[in-house]
């Protein structure tokens, strides 16, 4: 908590960086710094996370950005992002002689596992999540008979699922909430002899979105005047995080960056204490950044 010109700041217990995106992250400044004043340049496939501030930076440290594996040059180095991707595009990679450092998150490497394992011992696989989102992209590139997979986005859609096995698996996108896991869950379990429900959510997820939460409770008490989220306008779980302060009654200022918030210094006209929160690939130094100017307005 801090407080300047007569504005408290509360911020959310768990903000910013989660474990995997910090690990991803890490690893592409230490791949950079290595290959500094060599020729082997430095890429990944698509946004490495999605906060505009952060590819900025990456890319202004020699990081180059590839939007499929066909732009990727022979002998690159060539770092996996936390999201993953599907088998085809690590062989592809090592058939151009691609030095591969994956940076996949271990938690999204463990739905991968069980989509091949599972789809190997015959489950009819059904991941819960968003079709075009990367990780599931990655997930279902790992599944060993892609025609006997779907993807579906909530419990409506299990219900209108075919039946084309006796026995299913539902493996979840990382960043689901537990209650859509549990809804889906309650339809299938009716209309497959044998479901195998794997819970692959990720704690983070979880954690940024109970903090946020809290954080509308409090303002239901009064306590606080409104939330400032910081995070990428493209980035799924920060979305989740405004949906959830919205539905709790919370006023959301979103923003991206110092811009924005001198843009929006009207906003915190009459407010005497707000709370602050970030998505799970929104940088530390930014949430420093935007704090340190909150006082000043
Ligand atoms: S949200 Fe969870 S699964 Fe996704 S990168 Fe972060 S730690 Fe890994």
């Amino acid at each position: 908590m801090c407080r300047a010109n007569n504005l408290e700041l509360v911020m959310a217990d768990h903000a910013g960086f989660c474990f995997g995106v910090k690990r991803a992250v890490d690893a592409i400044c230490d791949a950079l710094k290595e290959n500094n004043n060599k020729n082997k340049e430095v890429w990944t496939i698509g946004l490495p996370i999605h906060n505009p501030q952060e590819v900025e930076r990456l890319k202004a440290m020699g990081l180059k950005v590839a939007n499929s594996v066909n732009e990727i040059p022979e002998n690159a180095k060539v770092l996996i992002r936390a999201h993953g991707e599907p088998l085809s595009v690590l062989n592809e990679l090592k058939l151009k002689g691609a030095e591969v450092v994956d940076t996949t998150c271990p938690f999204v490497s463990r739905a991968q596992g069980l989509a091949a394992d599972l789809s190997k011992q015959g489950y009819y696989i059904i991941l819960l999540g968003d079709k075009n989102h990367p990780e599931i992209q990655g997930i279902l590139g790992h599944v060993i008979d892609s025609n006997a997979a779907a993807v579906i986005k909530d419990d409506q859609e299990a219900k209108s699922l075919k039946i084309l096995n006796n026995k299913a698996a539902l493996i979840s996108q990382t960043t689901q909430q537990e209650g859509m896991l549990a809804a889906a869950a309650g339809v299938l379990v009716s209309k497959f002899r044998e479901l195998h429900v794997c819970n692959t959510i990720c704690k983070a997820t979880a954690e940024r979105q109970e903090a946020v939460r809290a954080l509308a409770e409090d303002s239901l008490n009064n306590k606080l005047d409104g939330m400032v989220l910081i995070g990428g306008k493209a980035s799924a779980n920060t979305g989740k995080l405004r949906d959830i302060a919205v539905n709790g009654g919370l006023e959301v200022l979103w923003i991206e960056d110092a811009v924005e918030l001198e843009e929006n210094a009207g906003w915190f006209k009459n407010k005497s204490k707000i709370g602050i929160a970030a998505g799970a690939s929104t940088p530390e130094w930014l949430i420093k950044e935007i704090c340190s100017k909150i006082v000043l307005i």
